[in-house]
């Protein structure tokens, strides 16, 4: 699909829900797509993007940031801490802080770099064993440990389990991020984006509707 078409899914979804179109931002994930399918997006004059892993990023988004101005990237995969610096200078976004330990770390560091990106708290709503996120039932306490190091969070991400109804872990991560006044919802993928717009996702992860299917590399 087009990006333009996707844009219309978004502003049709928003519509439905009665909410404004630009409530809800496009984040194109261009993770393992050949550059020239994510050049063309860029030309398309799309600017927000997500990759998962901070080297690849690190080894095509600053010579894509010199040739298109305003590139807005969002890194929405796991975090080790011993990237978290490289991850601070490249990235506008980080959608998955998950623990104690990267909290403190990204806090030393905006100390010492004098700015940190925006942040997303990521929340393991299906409890599964091999995700990454806070538990629900640590994410109250985990968003007020980010709060007292005066980390900037803006909301939280999750990713649902494959099997399950993607809908009612929407509506817990609404519910969560309600309860403690956070903005930010960070959900949606290239199957159920709509849906997560109905429970008012304000960012969207769209990986292979936009890029076709990712080319193993
Ligand atoms: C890859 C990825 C996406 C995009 O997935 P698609 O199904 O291709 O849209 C979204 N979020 C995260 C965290 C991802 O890793």
């Amino acid at each position: 699909m087009t990006i333009e078409t996707i844009k219309d899914r978004i502003a049709k979804a928003a519509q439905a829900a009665n909410r404004a179109e630009d409530s809800v931002k496009l984040i194109a994930v261009s993770k393992v797509q050949p550059n020239e399918r994510v050049e063309a997006v860029l030309e398309a004059g799309h600017r927000c993007f997500g990759e998962n892993r901070v080297q690849e990023a690190a080894g095509k988004w600053p010579d894509f940031r010199e040739r298109f101005a305003g590139v807005d990237l969002h890194l929405i995969g796991p975090l080790q801490t011993n990237k978290a610096r490289q991850a601070m200078e490249l990235a506008q976004s980080i959608h998955t802080l998950d623990r104690p330990k990267l909290a403190k770390t990204l806090a030393r560091l905006a100390q010492e770099i004098g700015q940190c990106p925006e942040l997303f708290i990521q929340v393991n709503t299906g409890e599964e064993e091999q995700k990454a996120g806070v538990m629900p039932a640590q994410a109250d306490d985990f968003i007020a440990e980010c709060r007292a190091l005066d980390l900037p969070v803006a909301g939280l991400m999750c990713i649902p389990p494959v099997e399950e109804e993607p809908a009612l872990h929407f509506a817990l991560l609404a519910k969560i991020a309600a309860r403690n006044d956070l903005s930010g919802l960070s959900m949606g993928m290239s199957g159920d984006f709509e849906r997560a717009i109905a429970l008012g996702a304000t960012h969207v992860r769209v990986g292979s509707a936009i890029f076709g299917e990712r080319v193993p590399g």
